[in-house]
């Protein structure tokens, strides 16, 4: 096994157990290692912090697997973290029996650049580093072990494969996909999922708990949803008994989707959905001129920041849009509004949203704290692994 040696008084974020070893801080490789290849990691003073994949390509050189340096890594290791991780859920009561999951988020759960969602019979994977992309047969097959589900289907798609040096990747790997289309039950609500051709794995599990929140917030409100995708905080306001739910987002196939959900949920007084294909930034302009106002709202845009570098312009189109927020909020009104950018912190981002209340020129409390669900745990020592972060502010 080849060996990266550290540059001298870089060791200090291994110590904390932090996983990654970015290319700044690696003195040299002695030996010869091919791409996703496991490395021996040491100090330059000889120390052994552990094994970890080797990735030539990426600024992120190498990611720790465990920080054990007699552990090996094969096909056994990933068939312990892969079980381990999945009976983590399964033993959760807010998380067992759902047919929608996260049964593996990466880092936090020792698996550096793999995750994993199963919607029902199916398990989508995503492989996004070297190391993950190298062990591919082992978690698949760790997966349907764990799992016992009837396909695999890879959705290593995301552009962050490119700074490993990867390739994309789709397909189903295991099994076969059902004829029928794929749904899952989310708080009562039958939700299409789309593993094939929608975003991310198909389906944004991070929001369940939230989505439920404001479903229990809506009763008697009119409901503006901004950047609904398939309509999870629509449905959950109709399911909560909004008067009015109206949905925006900018893609067309998101919003078939999202017909269809209302389809699939007869219970739901779906004559109180209306949707719009529009970009937020302008359909918030434009309700804001027709003298538009609503109850509660829902902010959840994608990532706007990817890294702090893009931190800057970022902080500018959420503020733009919490602005839009609360100027079109009736008194009384409920905020419930999102950042997934790993580039901004919980601190920022409240700070952002304070300033966007200032502008409006209202007084708001927040009423929760928001993040992703406990089946996106965050590693204590991976504080990156928090990027979903929420307020639901009630205005004066
Ligand atoms: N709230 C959703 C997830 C939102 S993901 C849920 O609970 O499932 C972000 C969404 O924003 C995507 O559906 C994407 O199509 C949409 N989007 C991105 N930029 C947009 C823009 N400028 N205007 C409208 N929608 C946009």
């Amino acid at each position: 096994m080849a060996k990266l040696v550290l540059q001298p008084g870089k060791e200090r974020s291994l110590l904390r157990r932090h996983p990654w070893v970015f290319a700044g801080s690696v003195a040299r490789l002695e030996g010869r290692a091919r791409p996703g290849d496991t490395v021996e990691v040491v100090a330059d003073d000889g120390r052994v912090f552990g094994r970890a994949a080797w990735s030539p390509q990426s600024q992120i050189r190498a990611r720790m697997w465990c920080f054990d340096g007699e552990a090996v890594i094969d096909h056994a290791f990933f068939k312990r973290r892969v079980a381990e991780s999945v009976a983590r859920r399964a033993a959760h009561p807010l998380l067992a029996g759902q047919d929608g999951l996260r049964l593996i988020h990466g880092e936090s759960d020792g698996l550096p650049g793999v995750i994993a969602d199963r919607f029902g019979e199916v398990v989508v994977l995503q492989l996004t580093s070297a190391g993950a992309d190298k062990w591919r047969d082992a978690i698949i097959a760790a997966l349907v072990q764990a799992t016992g589900c009837q396909a695999v289907y890879e959705r290593s798609d995301s552009d962050v494969r490119s700074l490993e040096g990867l390739a994309p990747v789709t397909g189903c790997v295991h099994g076969a996909l059902p004829e029928e289309r794929l749904t899952i039950v989310e708080h009562g609500v039958r939700m299409e999922v789309d593993v094939v051709a929608g975003h991310k794995t198909g389906f944004y599990l991070d929001q369940r708990d939230n989505r439920r929140l404001t479903g229990l917030l809506s009763a008697g409100r009119s409901v503006l949803n901004c950047f609904c995708y398939t309509g999870g905080f629509s449905l959950q306001a109709l399911a909560g008994g909004a008067n009015s739910v109206l949905s925006i987002d900018s893609s067309g196939p998101a919003l078939e989707t999202a017909r269809r959900n209302i389809v699939l949920n007869p219970q739901l007084p779906g004559e109180r959905a209306e949707w719009q294909e529009d970009d937020v930034f302008e359909a918030l302009r434009a309700l804001r001129a027709a003298g538009r106002r609503f109850d509660l709202i829902v902010l959840d845009p994608p990532k706007f920041a990817p890294s702090a570098s893009h931190a800057d312009r970022a902080a500018r189109a959420y503020k733009d849009i919490n602005l839009f927020g609360f100027r079109l909020l009736n008194p009384g009104g409920i905020l419930m509004t999102y950042s997934c950018s790993g580039g901004i912190g919980l601190e920022l981002f409240q700070k952002i949203v304070a300033g966007a209340a200032s502008d409006a020129g209202v007084d708001a409390r927040i009423l929760h704290r928001l993040a992703a669900a406990p089946d996106h745990p965050v590693g204590l020592a991976v504080p990156e692994g928090e990027y979903l972060k929420g307020l639901a502010l009630q205005v004066g």
